[in-house]
């Protein structure tokens, strides 16, 4: 299997920014998703497979994947902030 290496910044377009860089693998977020739209993706420059958002429009910005990542890489925007960034990034 070839290891994918992803950029420092993985910046999903909606709701949920992940920092890959800073990302550990821990699956602490995965677990607690509600929605279960939470997987572990490609590998970051450290080696560690960083978590990845399956289903951008499923997510509720619940925010406890951010809560409970020990690592702070996981920023929740709030629906309306998201669609505001789209508008103004078409
Ligand atoms: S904010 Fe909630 S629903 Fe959205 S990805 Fe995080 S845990 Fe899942
Ligand atoms: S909880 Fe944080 S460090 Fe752990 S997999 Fe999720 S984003 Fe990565």
């Amino acid at each position: 299997m070839t290891a994918e290496v992803v950029s420092p910044e993985v910046i999903s377009p909606q709701r949920v920014l992940i920092a890959a860089e800073r990302c550990k693998g821990c699956s602490l977020c995965v677990a607690v998703c509600p929605p279960e739209i939470m997987e572990l993706g490609s590998l970051n420059r450290l080696g560690y497979a960083v978590v990845r958002v399956t289903d951008q429009a499923r997510c509720t910005s619940c925010t406890a994947c951010a809560l409970v990542c020990p690592e702070v890489a996981i920023t929740v925007l709030r629906p309306r902030k998201a669609r505001q960034k789209r508008e103004n990034n078409p």
